[in-house]
Order: C-alpha cells, then sequence, then structure tokens
C-alpha cells in the first residue's frame, strides 16, 4: 500500500504509473502475469498496462463489454477466482496476449462508488485458487486505482478523462415526465466520497471508527425501539436482521483489521463493504441477497456518519428553490418526501415513463429523465444542469450559451402554454364533429387547481394512494372524510372519479405491515387485499360517502381480475350504505361503481364482467405490462414494446366493441392517453373519453380539435386489418399528411 501511495503521489505520466502499479502488484502477489484493463466510453475494456503478458497487446487488446472473464467481472462488478481459466465457457481467448500457459486468474473490478471503470487482474502458470488474502490486497489495490484514476492522478489513460466531473457534459437518458427544467443539483443520497485512502496517524482512525460505529448502533437501536412499538412480525425480522448486522462483531473485527492496514476509517468501511458484497453476490439466495442490501445501507450510514452527516436527505429548508433531484434510484414515496415547491426536475438512473415515481413526477408537474447511467458519478452537489425531458438528454454544468438557448426554449414552451391555455374553455370536438371527454387525471388536494386551468371536463381518476403516502399512519376516517369533501370542493361540480387504494408494487405505505413479495405487482393489492381484509377498504368507502353525502358518487376499484370479485366489492360497498343508512346520514344523491381494466384476463370475460359494472376505465399502464410480460418500472423492457402494435390495439378494440354491446361508458386513464398519437389512435378505436396528466390536456385538445376522428377511424382499421409492423410510423405520417397536430 505504501509503495502504491507513493507511486501514486510520482510526478509522471498516468502510462508509467499504470506499468509501474502492475509491476509492483505481480512482485508482492507472486504472479506471473498482472494486467490493467481499463473501461472504454462504448463499455469495452481495453488493456493499458501488462506485466507478463506480451507487452505488444497493450492498447491493442480490447473485450467486449461483458466479453471474456475480465469482461465478466466488470459487467458485474464481481470478483472472478477461477483456478482453471481457460476451461470457463466464459473465457476469451486473445493470441496476440500469449496468455494460452497462464491457468489460474484472479480479477477484481476496479470500481467507484458502485461504478466500474476497470478490472485489475492477477494470473498464474499454476492451477490455484487464491485465497482470501489475495482477494483482499487485489480489491484494495483496485481502490487505490479507482481513486486516482476519478481525482486525475493518473489522467492522460484516456480512461480517466471520462470521469472529469468538471466539465460540460450532456448524458442521455429517457423521458419521464415532460418538461424542460433549469436548476441546481441536489444528490438524493449525497453520496460520501473518499478523498483520503491513507491514514495519517492510524490511532486517530481506530478512534474515529469506533466512535462513528457507537453513534451508528445507537441511531439503530433508537429507530428499533421506536419501530418496535409500532410493528410486529414481518417488518420487525427485516429490522431485526439490520440491527443484527450493526451489531455484528466480525464486521466492526475486519473494519478495525483495515484499519491497522493503513487505510483511513472511511476507506476501511469502503473496502469491507466491496470485499463482503463480493461474498454476499455469489449467493443465489434472495435472502443473502437482501442482506447485502442491509449491509450496503449500513456501510454507507456509517460514512455518512464519519462525515457528520447522518441524515440521508438534506433537509428541504435547505433546498435550493431550483433543485434538479439526482438519484439512483427514487421510489415515489421518497420523491414526495421533497418540499414540492421547490423542485424543478429529477433524473434517475433506473425508471420509466410508466413507473409510479414517473407518475408522481407528472403529478407534482417536474420534468424528469429515467435511465440517465452514470449520472451520480459524474455530477457535484450543487452544479448547473438542465433536464430536458423532451429530448431525454441532462445538460451537466452546461456553458452560458447552452443555458441562454435553453432559456429560450422554456419561454417557448411557455407561450405555447399559452396557446393550450387558450382552448381551455373550447370543447374537445373533432372536425368531423365528436365530442371528446377530456378529463385529468389527480393524486393530491393540490392538484385540484390544474382542473381549472387546464380545462379538463372531471377527474377520470383520483389515485387516493397518493395521499396516503405522504402520511405517517394510515390517515383515520374524519382525515379521509375531509379530504375527500375538499377534493370534491374544489371540483366546483365537475366529475370526480376516486380510485380506491391501490397499493403494491412500487407504491409501498411504511406503516402498513404487508408480507414480502417477491413479485409485488401481481401479489397481494388493490382489490385483493380489500377482499382479504375489508376493513380498510370500507373505512375508505365510508370516507368518500360521507364526503359525497347528497351528490354523485363515482368510485373505481382497482385491478380487477375476475368477474366474479365485483359481487364480493359490491357487498362492501352495499354494507357501507346499510351502515350510513342506519345512523341517519345523507347518502349520496348517486352510487356509481365501476372498475380498472387493467389485467388481461378480464378481457376474456367481458359478457360476464361489464353488466356488474356503471363504467370502466382502461389503466393501460398496468394492462401493457401484464399483456406485454415487461415490468413498467424496469427501463430495460418498458418499452421495448410499443403500445402502437397489432396486440394491445386489438386487444383495446375487442373492450371498446364489448362496452358497446354492453352500453358499459369506456374510458382510459393510463399514461398512453396523454401523449397524441396514442389518443388518436385510441379514438380511431372508438373510445370517446381520455383522462391524463393536466399538462397533456393541452396537447392533446389540439390533437382532437385537428382530427377527423372518421378519417383515424378507417386508418386505424386498415392498419389492423393488414398486421403492420410499423403501425407508429404509419400513423405519424398520416397524421402529418391530415394535418393533425401531434406535439406534446
Ligand atoms: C394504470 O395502471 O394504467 C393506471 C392508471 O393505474 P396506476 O398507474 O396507478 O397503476
Ligand atoms: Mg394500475
Amino acid at each position: 500500500m505504501r509503495g502504491l501511495r507513493e507511486i501514486m503521489s510520482d510526478d509522471e505520466p498516468g502510462q508509467q504509473k499504470l506499468d509501474r502499479i502492475v509491476r509492483q502488484i505481480a512482485g508482492v502477489m507472486v504472479a506471473d502475469v498482472c494486467s490493467i484493463y481499463l473501461k472504454r466510453q462504448d463499455g469495452s475494456l481495453e488493456l493499458f498496462a501488462t506485466e507478463g503478458l506480451n507487452p505488444a497487446a497493450v492498447h491493442r487488446t480490447r473485450l467486449k463489454r461483458g466479453e471474456g472473464l475480465a469482461g465478466r467481472c466488470a459487467e458485474l462488478g464481481v470478483t472472478v477466482n477461477e483456478p482453471e481459466a481457460s476451461s470457463h465457457p466464459a473465457f476469451s481467448y486473445r493470441p496476440e496476449t500469449h496468455e494460452e500457459v497462464y491457468h489460474a486468474l484472479l480479477a477484481v473490478p476496479i470500481e467507484r462508488s458502485g461504478q466500474v471503470l476497470g478490472v485489475l487482474v492477477v494470473q498464474n502458470r499454476k492451477t490455484k485458487e487464491y485465497s482470501d488474502e489475495d482477494v483482499e490486497v487485489l480489491q484494495s489495490t483496485a481502490m487505490v486505482i479507482a481513486e486516482n484514476l476519478v481525482s486525475g492522478t493518473v489522467a492522460g489513460t484516456g480512461a480517466a478523462i471520462e470521469f472529469s466531473r468538471s466539465q460540460p457534459l450532456v448524458l442521455d437518458g429517457e423521458p419521464m415526465s415532460d418538461g424542460i427544467a433549469l436548476g441546481h443539483v441536489v444528490l438524493h443520497e449525497p453520496r460520501i466520497v473518499v478523498t483520503q485512502l491513507m491514514a495519517d496517524n492510524p490511532s486517530v482512525e481506530i478512534e474515529r471508527l469506533n466512535g462513528a460505529l457507537e453513534k451508528l448502533i445507537a441511531h439503530i437501536d433508537d429507530m428499533f425501539e421506536h419501530e418496535h412499538l409500532a410493528f410486529a412480525g414481518e417488518h420487525r425480522e427485516v429490522l431485526e436482521a439490520y440491527r443484527m448486522f450493526a451489531h455484528d462483531k466480525s464486521w466492526h473485527r475486519r473494519l478495525r483489521e483495515a484499519v491497522e492496514g493503513g487505510l483511513t476509517a472511511e476507506a476501511a468501511v469502503e473496502r469491507v463493504q466491496n470485499a463482503m458484497r463480493t461474498r454476499m453476490l455469489r449467493q443465489h439466495d434472495p435472502y443473502w441477497r437482501e442482506r447485502q442490501r442491509d449491509l450496503d445501507d449500513l456501510s454507507d450510514r456509517l460514512k455518512r456518519v464519519l462525515a457528520g452527516r447522518i441524515t440521508s436527505a438534506d433537509e428541504p429548508s435547505s433546498l435550493p428553490s431550483d433543485t434538479i433531484l439526482v438519484a439512483r434510484t427514487m421510489g415515489p414515496a421518497e420523491l414526495l418526501d421533497y418540499d414540492r415547491t421547490r423542485l424543478r426536475g429529477l433524473v434517475v438512473e433506473d425508471g420509466s415513463s410508466q413507473s409510479h415515481v414517473a407518475v408522481v413526477a407528472k403529478a407534482l408537474g417536474i420534468a424528469a429523465i429515467g435511465q440517465a447511467a452514470g449520472v451520480v458519478e459524474r455530477v457535484n452537489a450543487g452544479d448547473a444542469a438542465i433536464v430536458d425531458a423532451v429530448a431525454g438528454e441532462v445538460h451537466l454544468r452546461p456553458t452560458g450559451e447552452v443555458i441562454a438557448a435553453f432559456s429560450d426554449k422554456v419561454r417557448f414552451r411557455a407561450r405555447r402554454q399559452k396557446r393550450y391555455m387558450a382552448l381551455r374553455d373550447r370543447p374537445a370536438i373533432t372536425k368531423d364533429g365528436v365530442r371528446i371527454g377530456l378529463h385529468m387525471n389527480a393524486g393530491l388536494v393540490v392538484d385540484m387547481p390544474h382542473l381549472r386551468e387546464c380545462g379538463a371536463d372531471g377527474v377520470g381518476l383520483y389515485r387516493t394512494e397518493l395521499q396516503f403516502m405522504l402520511s405517517d399512519s394510515f390517515p383515520r376516517l374524519d382525515k379521509q372524510t375531509q379530504l375527500y369533501s375538499s377534493v370534491l370542493r374544489e371540483s366546483e361540480g365537475k366529475p370526480v372519479v376516486f380510485r380506491t387504494l391501490d397499493i403494491g408494487g412500487d407504491k409501498v405505505l411504511n406503516y402498513l405491515r404487508q408480507p414480502k413479495e417477491e413479485n409485488p405487482a401481481m401479489g397481494w393489492r388493490a382489490i385483493r387485499m380489500a377482499i382479504d381484509r375489508p376493513e380498510l377498504f370500507r373505512v375508505q368507502v365510508r370516507a368518500m360517502m360521507k364526503a359525497a353525502a347528497g351528490q354523485e358518487l363515482r368510485l373505481m376499484i382497482p385491478m380487477v381480475t375476475a368477474a366474479a370479485e365485483m359481487p364480493l366489492v359490491r357487498a362492501l360497498i352495499e354494507k357501507e350504505v346499510a351502515f350510513l343508512k342506519k345512523h341517519g346520514y345523507t347518502l349520496p344523491s348517486k352510487l356509481l361503481v365501476g372498475a380498472m381494466l387493467e389485467v388481461p384476463a378480464l378481457l376474456f370475460e367481458l359478457d360476464e364482467f361489464l353488466p356488474q359494472v356503471d363504467f370502466i376505465s382502461v389503466g393501460s399502464n398496468d394492462l401493457l405490462q401484464f399483456l406485454f410480460a415487461a415490468d413498467r418500472t424496469n427501463g430495460r423492457v418498458a418499452s421495448r414494446f410499443d403500445v402502437l402494435s397489432a396486440a394491445p390495439l386489438r386487444a383495446l378494440r375487442t373492450l371498446v366493441k364489448a362496452a358497446r354491446k354492453h352500453r358499459v361508458p369506456i374510458n382510459v386513464c393510463g399514461e398512453m392517453a396523454g401523449r397524441p398519437v396514442e389518443a388518436m389512435t385510441l379514438l380511431g378505436l372508438g373510445i370517446r373519453s381520455l383522462s391524463m396528466a393536466p399538462a397533456s390536456v393541452g396537447p392533446v385538445k389540439a390533437m382532437i380539435l385537428s382530427m377527423d376522428v372518421g378519417k383515424v377511424t378507417d386508418k386505424v382499421e386498415n392498419l389492423l386489418k393488414a398486421g403492420s409492423e410499423s403501425v407508429r410510423d404509419e400513423l405519424e405520417k398520416f397524421a402529418e399528411s391530415q394535418g393533425i397536430e401531434l406535439e406534446n
């Protein structure tokens, strides 16, 4: 370690440093080969330095993303320890390296805060399994190399350049919530960057570590005591395991040993975290993976304690007024934790446009981008940033000219918004005279003023769970009654469709004990919970009925899967009607009970199901995720299949025909309803009512005013008959030829 530190501090070009490092490691580890591969922008690995392999292969040998054992190590971020590497199925032989004589191979990722920058490899002629000690030495070395790559000490190697955190940079992502936002970065979980690896005074570091461990344990014990009162069962087990880790003597011992080996307390935490992660990832048991998450979380907490920052997110009051939140991952409840008046934009490394965090971002009216790989590594808190959720790009540290150009764009969008405002009071009637119902989706009382601003005909979907997610405990009857009364008051007589609780999937209530599920989106959620545990459902229905005394009440049931579920739900509702009557309350003047159509099974039971409901609304977000078996929250697959293709459109056409036959009003309230080209297609399929985020009402109305629904219907029919593969392209071309406005 000391030798490494000397090499790093020497004033010589980066390449020479890497050459010296591989020589030194080969010597220390008695390895025949030591090589450093660094990641290029395209994800390939390039051999940057080697001791033992043919020197002519340096900068020539490149492994494609995931190729070979080194590629596997980089791709999965795991240590590879292979006594007989050449017989491993993933082995990739490169003749120019002359590596055929080496059998054993140990590869560790050169990794910085979860981001793999390259791979450090040792090889030996003799077949052998490297010891745990070898693995730890190599991991520590990789950490030092990573640190210096990031800080630029070995700049000039090409790989470090990508990591600079001071230059302007544009990253691609996928739009999750429309808009353009200019502001300043706040890191959701401020990353603790370990800046000093080697300790100047190990005994001081031991003291710091001991003090921090004490604080951490006290903090967790506190949390445990507190939570312990409120919960039992599953939730408690999870906390117990977490607490057990915090108290784990062998974890403490490993941390101390790492400090005694010369690392600072922070560096020791990171190193032990990496080493344990490698070990746990070898386990396939989901239990261990979960424990690994606990450990990661604990280690991050410990680093925050060491840095004097115990809380994970900035206090709302310290948020800048133009906050652009940047996170690896964010759940809908976490986003709601922030002061919404200060949020302008959101950038996450995962996420998709149909995930609930996207739904919340839309409800909050903030521009959001998902799938922005590597963004967390590339920003500093306080950096200027522009979220362009129209193009799906985030501009980090933009130059003055870029800021000026985007400010123009924002002004332009504001003008367009004004134009939409001018359409606000015009009814949505197509050129051939068909009136379309345009409703908005909402989830919080503060959304309600949008109703007047956007000129929607009513609230087509009120997602009641959002308010529950904001609360610390289950809202009681009175609180709920007040809430629904406010919503009805603010709707000023326009209809509101209240959807009963849909908890599950990525919508979690921390205070509600729920069994842990492998697949919560397909688990015990929504109506399933209501049928099994009617108390919560009945309280909610009672609150809605009290709020709607003397008025019309529209109730909508989410996730109905079988026609036979409707009588069960109706019976629960009837019980509430009877209860209120008995106690002399005024009932709603009219009660309509509808259902979400978002589970494909219902499509095959329409003749039994439709007669039992007063209206239906298509939840295309869930319907498509289940139809395509593509997780709506998983960006990799969520947009893989196009809703504008034959299968889903035929499913919707079947549904529209059946709804007509049974005279059941049908609406679409999933995200597709708010995108002009999709909305146009829905109208072509016979849908006459749509519900969407308030910001989409203007663009969709502009589309409706410019379309002839008869012509669109013929076009859609023909495309479906022909089974065209490029339905979207064809429809866009058609819209252009007809002068239909499709701007978002
Ligand atoms: C849907 O599934 O399309 C829907 C509108 O409901 P949610 O997005 O809340 O699941
Ligand atoms: Mg849904």
